[in-house]
């Protein structure tokens, strides 16, 4: 779509620092060790800022030739609304811990790149 990408959307983000995709913490922070309390604390221990909130979406209706991205082709709905409700107590959970140190500027909706 190439009207998505005009010259006012260019110059809005030509100088700037643009959101990255990660995790907080990042993947190298977790293992089987880590559990509740520890990612609690880690939540509690963000400081005040601005968010952008990255939300992954693995299911896709069909697959693009040219996908690089963790993704599934979901032929029926039942996983997709599994993980759906997952994700909603995965922002219960966030909200609970740190929503009120986050001003969520941002959201963000995909299927990662593969690494
Ligand atoms: S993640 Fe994007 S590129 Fe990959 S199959 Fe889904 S819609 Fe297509």
């Amino acid at each position: 779509m190439t009207d998505t990408l005009s010259p006012e959307l260019l110059a809005r983000y030509a100088d700037a620092r643009l959101p990255r995709y990660t995790s907080y913490p990042t993947a190298p922070h977790f293992s089987p060790d880590v559990g509740e309390a520890q990612y609690r604390f880690w939540l509690a221990s963000l400081p005040a800022t601005d968010a952008s909130l990255y939300l992954h979406i693995p299911f896709c209706r069909a697959m693009c030739w040219y996908c690089g991205c963790h993704t599934t082709v979901a032929a029926r709905e039942a996983p997709v609304l599994r993980y759906l409700e997952c994700l909603r107590q995965e922002i219960d959970l966030v909200a609970r811990y740190a929503g009120s140190l986050l001003s969520v500027r941002h959201v963000h909706f995909g299927a990662a790149p593969r690494p």
